[in-house]
């Protein structure tokens, strides 16, 4: 029997208990890195010369599945997988294919991915046969030349393809942008025209300041506050409950019908309804995007071929999940509040 087929008999027999957090916010949704490598070296995100992980610090395939499946069996209903950049895991539709039968057992509502759209014209078709439905994609501006800058390595078209990809498989497509001030900020009505042209969600997101990439953050926050007030000017921004599971705050463009989400972690404290914990590529747990409180999985992974220490670990773990973060961007603080990059806990 390989380890994939025990996690599946383990699932749900001994540890049906929810996981609920100090202030009593049941933990429904896990986003799993799966690698900290990427194709893509954004700017706000990574410095040119990163230095990865070497392999025997990454969990396996099969380690990422008895991870994931452990918190299935703990009541988490979302998974999400992202990275770095998750598609480019060398055999990652083999993690997709072996988490889909928590779907099919009616164990996970969602699984879905975050990504950088890149590989999607090779994958698309086969995340939807393994049960995928929705996917976001980040997409930060449609001219080439920005989106060579941005990027620094990626090619404006390869990931336009892949959005097509996914769209003619059958995906739902969410476009996430950071907002840039002075690179994309001129850009976001148009982006609001395109996405919802196509009959894509658009969320806009605030720079969160993570990790060490080299550039001042102050240079790059533009706050969403000012962001909507623009976008105000040319549309008519209705209030709307739609609600993802996430941190984002919809409204409903009355011009174009579609739905525009606002991602507001400096200027907005989204805590309170927090229902999600962030697992990295090496097996440690953060129990906030924002604190650097962890808890480490792997050694309880590895330790045992039963998952009764992982379970303990994790049950441990949410009983310090904090109330919430304290991000600040401001001119006494030019340092990242946290060391750590958005590509090692998953964005
Ligand atoms: N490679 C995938 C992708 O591009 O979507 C998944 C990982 S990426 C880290 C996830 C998201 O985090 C992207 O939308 C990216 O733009 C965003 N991101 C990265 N660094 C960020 C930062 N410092 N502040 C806000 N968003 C950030």
């Amino acid at each position: 029997m390989t380890n994939v087929e025990q996690a599946t008999d383990f699932d749900g027999a001994a540890h049906p208990a929810p996981l609920v957090d100090p202030f009593g916010r049941a933990i429904t949704y896990l986003r799993v890195s799966v690698t900290d490598r990427c194709d893509f070296r954004c700017v706000y995100c990574m410095s040119e010369n990163m230095s990865f992980l070497p392999k025997a610090d990454v969990l396996s395939l099969e380690e990422l599945d008895r991870l994931c499946s452990a918190f299935v069996a703990k009541g988490v209903r979302k998974l999400r997988l992202t990275g770095g950049e998750p598609l480019v895991r060398r055999g990652i539709m083999t993690l997709f294919g072996s988490l889909s039968r928590h779907l099919a057992a009616g164990a996970l509502d969602e699984l879905t991915v975050t990504t950088n759209g890149s590989q999607l014209t090779k994958y698309a078709a086969e995340l939807v046969s393994h049960g995928v439905k929705r996917i976001n994609v980040s997409l930060d501006t449609l001219d080439p030349d920005k989106f060579r800058a941005i990027t620094r390595w990626g090619e404006l078209d390869n990931v336009l393809a892949g959005i097509a990809a996914a769209k003619a498989a059958g995906l739902a497509v969410k476009i996430n942008a950071v907002a840039l001030k002075g690179v994309n900020e001129d850009e976001l009505g148009d982006l609001v025209a395109w996405a919802h042209g196509r009959g894509m969600d658009l969320t806009l997101i605030e720079v969160m300041p993570l990790g060490d990439i080299g550039e001042g953050r102050l240079e790059q926050y533009l706050p969403l506050s000012m962001v909507r007030a623009r976008l105000a000017e040319r549309y008519t921004l209705e209030e709307i409950d739609y609600r993802t599971g996430g941190p984002a705050r919809y409204v409903r463009v009355k011009e174009t019908g579609g739905r525009l989400g606002f991602i507001t972690p400096l200027t907005h404290n989204f805590c309170e309804s927090c229902n999600r914990v962030r697992v990295t590529c090496t097996g440690t747990l953060f129990m906030c995007l924002g604190q650097e409180d962890a808890a480490d999985l792997r050694t309880p992974l590895r330790a045992s071929e039963s998952d009764e220490t992982l379970h303990a670990a994790i049950g441990e773990a949410i009983s310090r999940k904090p109330k919430g973060h304290d991000f600040v961007i401001d001119r006494r603080h030019r340092r990242p509040a946290l060391a750590r990059h958005m590509s090692v806990t998953g964005g």
